[in-house]
């Protein structure tokens, strides 16, 4: 079907049906579907004509059309003042790779990955009276996202930067080194949406 429009598009249902010596009514489905998924535009009364989109384009703008604010998942925080030890158990309890660290306000002070904790208890330092604020990487050298950024560009980010994950981040004008964290990116978030565009 995709060959006979792109051949001789504009073309009506029925003159394709005609060719394929079937009716409109069992082309309908198919037509809907090369219709939907973008490989073909209909025009009313001109008929179908070839959108010009490979599926590869397709598959990419349907990509770049995923928002971080609809994958965002729910951010595990600890306060700068908070002991490594406690971050370890943090950690380990809400099954993460990294913690966001938060001043008092839920404002993003840095982020400690499971890389950052492993070195602290490589060391011989007291764990429990350490403060994560000391091993974590601070703001504002912290490689965020915002809720209306693409999943794509997060994931972009998290290559660029090779980071695990992103705080996703709301900005305050008036104290643009501190936004407030309102949810977290990981590399299993891509993961997840890659596996949902996939499923059959
Ligand atoms: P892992 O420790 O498992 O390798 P990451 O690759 O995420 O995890 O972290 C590597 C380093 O980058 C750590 O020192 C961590 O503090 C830092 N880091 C993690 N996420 C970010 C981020 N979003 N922005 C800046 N630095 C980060």
């Amino acid at each position: 079907m995709l060959e006979i429009v792109k051949k001789e598009g504009p073309i009506t249902g029925e003159q394709i049906a005609e060719k394929l010596k079937l009716t409109r009514a069992t082309l309908r489905p198919d037509l809907a579907i090369l219709t939907m998924a973008g490989l073909l535009d209909a025009r009313p009364r001109v008929g179908y004509f070839y959108s010009g989109k490979t599926a590869n384009q397709l598959l990419g703008e349907h990509i770049r059309n995923l928002y971080v604010k609809d994958y965002k998942s729910r951010p595990v925080a600890v306060r700068e003042d908070s002991s490594v030890y406690d971050a370890i158990c943090t950690m380990f309890l809400e099954d993460v790779g990294s913690l966001v660290v938060v001043k008092k306000e839920g404002h993003l002070a840095g982020v400690v990955s499971r890389k950052d904790l492993l070195q602290a208890a490589m060391g011989k330092q007291d764990l429990q009276s350490m403060p994560v604020g000391v091993i974590m990487t601070r703001m504002p050298n912290i490689i965020t996202c915002g809720p209306e950024d693409t999943l794509y560009f997060a994931a972009l980010q998290m290559m660029r930067h090779q980071v695990d994950s992103l705080p996703v981040v709301r900005k305050d004008p008036e104290r643009p080194d501190e936004p407030e964290v309102i949810g977290r990116i990981s590399k299993t978030t891509i993961v997840k949406a890659f596996v949902e565009l996939g499923q059959p």
